[in-house]
């Protein structure tokens, strides 16, 4: 073509993305924290699943096949792109870095294949034309930049075949066999097809529409390089390195602030306070945010009006990093330093608290921790660790917290429960039933961890005795640990006190390690999670069984027979903890099935896409802030759906969330039930509570 424009070309703009791609980086080493880069061939198996393969785009069936549509063209297109520049370089129309040069098998099979996705392409930027322009979810928002984008991808596709339409009149003219007629090439099928209304134009026309095709596409692929950096779409870079270095923890698993004591004593700050604590992998996540609202639609807090939004959240992070990122980087400065904690003399806004300056405190105390969005997000972005980080540093740090949570911290720390309940309650559930507590009773197999709720919570005692009965019935060696089991701390980790949260733990460990415990069940999936997935951080490791899937075992193994029919319509509620935290959505409904009578039903909304019932991340111990409506309420009416007789639950934070909605509903039916409770109706042993 022209090998001095082009080379120009490239210079310029190689240098320009250059320039912003270092610009970028540099913001993102500020990130202080380090994020392991370990497991790699469960990385890359993740990175193949997700990002290359898009799996979870296709959680919204017609976007995520106009995405995929986009995301393979643009791997096809990109070695297209690549030829082109080279072909700059040449006089060779034929160019195609050898096996792919134009007629070569490969070269032939090439064409045909990037023809396939030139269409494809052109249907995906259509259905997200449409998506945006007609349908208008309110998940996202209509920017300028998002239809420009579009608007290259869709003119760089018509640029190539109308390259493609030139090069083809131009062969058939001079060819040795030319006849004047254009043939359809099979290999080349959009070329020659639009290579016919372009037959009668003279020579010099063809030449120049030729070339047009050939330059536009070459700087729109140019200029869209250049854009990247400063839009949402940097996510084209991002994407696949920030899925790759997602944390492959359990979900449910909150890092533990590492040497509290010895923080505090150097007067470091607990959580996150401003911008660069959030990490590289934090700032990563801001970089890679596609905008495209899935966190926010699933987002029980967002859903019901509250002030919270995680893609809101994600987007000031990002714009605040971006307005302040010469400060932040150093640029501005006569050393080229970043500016630390302890550099007093630096423009002090860049180091601005996050709450309230760029986050609300209504927004933050909103979360449920439920973790739909992190669920939901295609491109691995993690919520749940930057807001708990951010109440730490509230919390921690300035002390401030919605006021039931302070009545809630001191109950944990004075009375070991966060109902402010004397230790002599602890043991009331089991009055009237044959409980061992660790204390006395000999070898065991199994501890049953209660929990707090069920232990105190004049409702959820049913489900531990519920629960104490099939163990009894079940013949199983257990025991609990009474007087002496404390809460968990899950509560208060949640809410930011990750101090109270560390000694709570601590205490329980030293507990649960005297009594040589190996294997824990537990009815609670907030205790489930904060004891397998939590504990072993801090010392504690043991084999944890949530109640579902030990109930679901002895029925398996015939330890327990559900016999008697319990004619019911049922519909099961996820439990967040228990489901999109750790996977368990198969046995709660095993254990309903086993049971004669029982037609389990499904909201439509359940397991992954189950929606919160509004307990989680500390929900359970405080007022939910203002919004349309309560999350409970909404839940509730979901389940109602179904024309269920029962909902059962496997947590009793779930259970006592559904039935006060019920309450302020007005509404006897459907009746709340633990598994645990429906379990025993069908064993035929007789439920504690029935005379
Ligand atoms: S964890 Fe749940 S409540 Fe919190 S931001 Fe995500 S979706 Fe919303
Ligand atoms: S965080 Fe993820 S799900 Fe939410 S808008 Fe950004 S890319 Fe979409």
């Amino acid at each position: 073509m022209n090998a001095v424009l082009m080379a120009l070309l490239l210079v310029v703009t190689l240098t320009a993305f250059a320039l912003s791609a270092r610009k970028r980086w540099k913001l993102l080493t500020i990130g202080s924290t380090q994020t392991p880069i370990d497991r790699i061939p469960e990385r890359l198996r993740l990175t193949l699943r997700q990002a290359i393969g898009q799996q979870r785009l296709t959680r919204y069936p017609l976007a995520g096949l106009a995405h995929k549509a986009i995301f393979f063209g643009f791997l096809v297109l990109a070695i297209r792109s690549l030829i082109l520049f080279a072909r700059g370089f040449t006089n060779d129309p034929a160019f195609g870095f050898w096996l792919l040069d134009a007629g070569t098998p490969l070269g032939n099979l090439y064409s045909l294949v990037k023809d396939i996705y030139i269409v494809l392409v052109l249907a995906g930027v259509l259905v997200f034309a449409y998506i945006r322009l007609i349908r208008k979810p309110a998940r996202m928002t209509l920017s300028t930049e998002g239809l420009l984008v579009l608007g290259i991808i869709f003119v760089m596709m018509l640029a190539d075949i109308l390259y493609d339409a030139g090069a083809a009149v131009l062969h058939a003219r001079t060819a040795a066999t030319a006849t004047g007629n254009i043939p359809f090439d099979i290999w080349s099928p959009l070329g020659s097809l639009f290579a016919q209304p372009l037959a009668s134009l003279p020579d010099g026309a063809i030449r120049t529409l030729w070339h047009a095709g050939f330059w536009v596409h070459v700087v729109l692929v140019l200029v869209f390089l250049n854009l990247l950096p400063y839009s949402k779409h940097f996510h084209v870079i991002t994407a696949i390195p920030n899925v790759f270095l997602q944390p492959l923890d359990p979900p449910g698993r909150l890092l533990p602030i590492e040497d509290l004591e010895g923080k505090v004593e150097r007067e470091e700050t607990l959580g996150i306070r401003r911008i660069d604590q959030l990490g590289w992998k934090g700032i990563l996540d801001l970089y890679t945010c596609t905008e495209c609202g899935r966190c926010t639609d699933h987002c029980p807090a967002a859903r019901t009006g509250k002030e919270l939004s995680p893609k809101a959240i994600t987007i000031s992070l990002r714009d605040f990093l971006y307005q302040h990122a010469d400060a932040l980087t150093g640029a501005g400065t006569a050393s080229g330093n970043a500016a630390t904690d302890s550099d007093e003399t630096a423009p002090a806004l860049h180091r601005a608290d996050l709450v309230p300056a760029v986050v609300s405190e209504e927004a933050l105390w909103a979360c449920t921790t439920c973790g739909a969005c992190e669920q939901e997000c295609p491109v691995g972005i993690s919520y749940v660790d930057k807001i708990v980080d951010m109440r730490r540093y509230l919390v921690q740090e300035k002390g401030e917290c919605p006021a039931p949570l302070q009545e809630m911290f001191q109950s944990v720390e004075m009375a070991g429960n966060p109902y402010s309940a004397p230790e002599e309650e602890r043991m009331k559930w089991a009055e009237g039933l044959d409980v061992p507590i660790c204390a006395q009773a000999g070898e065991i197999d199994v501890l049953f961890w209660v929990g707090c709720s069920p232990a105190i919570d004049q409702r959820a005692r049913s489900i531990a005795r519920a629960m104490a009965t099939l163990l009894n019935t079940a013949g199983v060696r257990w025991a609990c640990l009474g007087p002496e089991e404390r809460c968990t701390g899950d509560a208060a980790r949640r809410a930011g006190n990750e101090y109270l949260f560390q000694a709570m733990a601590q205490a329980n460990i030293e507990t649960l390690d005297r009594y040589s415990t190996k294997t824990i069940v537990t009815v609670c999936p907030h205790c489930y999670n904060t004891l397998k997935n939590e504990y072993p951080d801090l010392g504690g490791h043991y084999e944890v069984i949530h109640h579902a899937d030990y109930l679901a075992m002895l029925i398996a193994e015939g330890k327990l027979a559900p016999r008697q029919p319990v004619k019911a319509k049922v519909v099961y509620h996820d439990s967040c903890y228990l489901g999109r935290y750790n996977d368990i959505y198969d046995s709660p409904r095993e254990v309903l099935r086993a049971i004669p009578g029982v037609e389990l039903v499904e909201a439509e909304a359940s397991r992954d896409r189950g929606m919160c019932c509004g307990a989680g991340g500390v929900q359970a111990f405080k007022e939910e802030e203002p919004g349309t409506d309560r999350i409970n309420t909404v839940r509730l009416k979901q389940l109602q759906d179904t024309c269920a007789a029962t909902i059962c639950t496997a947590c009793p934070f779930c259970l006592s969330m559904l039935s006060s909605a019920q309450e302020t509903d007005d509404s006897s039916s459907p009746e709340g039930l633990d598994i645990a409770e429906v379990l025993l109706q069908s064993i035929g042993a007789l439920h504690p509570d029935s005379n």
